[in-house]
């Protein structure tokens, strides 16, 4: 599945996060057998645990809710955070990653499903956060993430990643002292992925389809 996947993202230039989240760590060793680097898991004691035992060339993404006093447990080692859901959320990752020296890359994590969901955040909230951020010296906000709404209703699905395509070069057009590197739009899973990139993405997060239904 994996090769199907990679030539799907290879005209679009897209980043695979395979999501190993509840997946054993052979499952993911064979996976990275086959060259694939860059994981994501969404609970911060399982990203941990896997860390701490797989190699260390793995990039972690953390791409689910993350509660503000779990920050401290990832800071050391993950590459990029794609569920920013508040401005304070990313100042503790700020000063968390201060600790240990490093600049971690995150996303903002846009609402753009009908079905909503506690999480993520407004077209308003998105541009104030990005503004705050840029105060920062140990983040470095990357792009937008969204999940679209769970329906057969491709039509549906369509506009909301267009909708969150066309924030994302709103937010392009912004004043940031990394303009350059805001450049990632993560959105599409493993039954959108296709669509997602046609509507301008450039990071799946693909689970079930790699490793089978959880
Ligand atoms: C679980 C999860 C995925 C992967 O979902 P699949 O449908 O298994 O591909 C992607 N993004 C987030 C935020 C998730 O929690």
């Amino acid at each position: 599945m994996i090769h199907q996947i990679r030539e799907d993202l290879a005209p679009y230039k897209a980043t695979l996060v395979a999501v190993s989240k509840t997946k054993p760590e052979d499952q993911i060793m064979a996976l990275y057998n086959e060259g694939q680097r860059v994981f994501g898991e969404n609970r911060v004691q399982e990203l941990v645990g896997k860390y701490e035992s797989l190699p260390k060339d793995i990039e972690w993404h953390l791409i689910g809710h993350l509660q503000k006093n779990k920050v401290k447990y990832i800071a050391p080692f993950v590459s990029m955070i794609h569920s920013i859901e508040s401005l304070e959320l990313a100042q503790v990752i700020d000063a968390q990653a201060a600790k240990h020296d490093r600049v971690i890359d995150i996303l903002i994590q846009l609402k753009i499903a009908e079905e909503e969901t506690k999480f993520g955040m407004d077209h308003e909230e998105c541009f104030d956060i990005i503004e705050a951020c840029q105060g920062l010296e140990n983040i470095r906000v990357r792009g937008l993430m969204g999940m679209a709404t769970f329906t057969d209703d491709q039509a549906q699905v369509q506009q909301e990643f267009r909708s969150l395509k066309s924030l994302f070069e709103e937010c392009q057009s912004m004043e940031m002292k990394d303009a350059s590197s805001f450049d990632q739009l993560s959105m599409g899973m493993s039954g959108d992925y296709k669509l997602a990139l046609e509507c301008g993405s450039t990071m799946v997060r693909i689970g079930s389809l790699l490793f089978g239904a959880r």
